[in-house]
């Protein structure tokens, strides 16, 4: 893997499985005393972002830290973006200064792929308008065979604005290539115009839906991504589709609770419900910094010759 722009580039259900195992030794990793491997010593990580974020970056930055990389964090806000320099200029600047990776998030779908043509070095999307975020799907897929052991036969449900969700996108391809069955839960107006190609269901009745999947998987409203008001209010929209204290209770007693973050408690998702023991939604977060290392650590330390993460407390202590 040259670059992962999207769920595509991981290569199926192999390549996924691949990642999955690097996991398994980063959150290993993560849960020593000094939680650092030198792994990518020397190499230099840059972060262009171009949305607002809290988990991913924070999530990649301590990464590439675990792995030793040198890190660049490049503020949209505080740089010559704001003089009008373009997309192309700013990667090529950046890349300039020697750095080995780039991890991105832009507004525009399509934007990581385009900056992947610019630059020698690994392109990581980090979200990319509606289009992609495949590292979200890995941490969603790695969080889910925590408790489920595999995602095959397993029943999903992804609710809420799926038109406008990249985390959605990812998730499906990511989720039916490992095995589970998918069913998108939404009104029409926030669905993709067309899902021809999906391999997915569609329902509008969440209650139906609730008893027979193994997990729900809540979704925000992305109101930055909206033109037009596509439901008619918020309190109709969480009376029909949002995981209520009572709508919970419908679920089986092993179904998991999951959301990408960030939660408006109280529309997609009660505020209790958030903080019930079935959901999952810190585990998401926890095992995204190891599941970044993978990533990084797939892209920079070992190519297409794997080789695992040093593991001895000797090597531990080295940084
Ligand atoms: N954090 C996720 C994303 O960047 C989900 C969201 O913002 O609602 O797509």
């Amino acid at each position: 893997m040259r670059h992962l722009l999207g769920v595509a580039d991981l290569g199926g259900a192999e390549g996924i499985e691949e990642v999955m195992r690097l996991t398994d030794s980063f959150v290993e990793v993560s849960e020593r005393a000094i939680p650092r491997v030198p792994a990518l010593r020397g190499k230099t990580v840059a972060w262009l972002f171009y949305e607002d974020s809290t988990r991913t970056r924070l999530s990649f930055e301590t990464a590439a830290k675990r792995l030793s990389a040198d890190t660049m964090n490049f503020s949209v806000s505080s740089s010559s973006v704001k003089k009008g320099e373009s997309l192309r200029d700013t990667a090529r600047t950046i890349e300039a200064m020697g750095i080995d990776a780039i991890v991105v998030r832009h507004a525009s779908a399509g934007a990581p792929h385009r900056i992947a043509t610019w630059v020698d070095a690994a392109v990581v999307n980090a979200g990319d308008g509606w289009h992609e975020h495949p590292t979200q799907a890995l941490l969603d897929i790695y969080t889910l065979r925590q408790r489920l052991g595999s995602l095959e036969g397993r029943h999903i449900a992804i609710v809420g604005d799926i038109k406008h969700s990249r985390v959605a996108r990812s998730d499906v391809w990511a989720f039916t290539a490992m095995g589970a069955r998918v069913t998108l839960v939404a009104p029409p107006t926030l669905l993709p115009p067309s899902l021809e190609g999906w391999p997915v269901t569609v329902s509008q009745d969440l209650d139906s839906v609730l008893s027979t999947v193994d997990a729900v998987y809540l979704l925000r409203m992305q109101h930055e991504r909206m033109t037009e008001a596509l439901l008619p209010s918020l309190r109709e929209y969480t009376a029909c589709f949002g995981l209520t204290n009572q709508r919970v209770e419908l679920l089986r007693d092993d179904a998991w609770v999951m959301h990408p973050g960030p939660m408006n408690r109280g529309v997609e998702i009660a505020a209790d419900v958030a903080d019930l023991p079935r959901s999952l939604i810190l585990d998401q977060v926890r095992n995204g910094v190891a599941v970044r290392m993978a990533v990084l650590y797939l892209l920079l330390g070992a190519g297409s010759d794997l080789v695992p993460p040093p593991a001895t407390p000797k090597e531990d202590s080295v940084v």
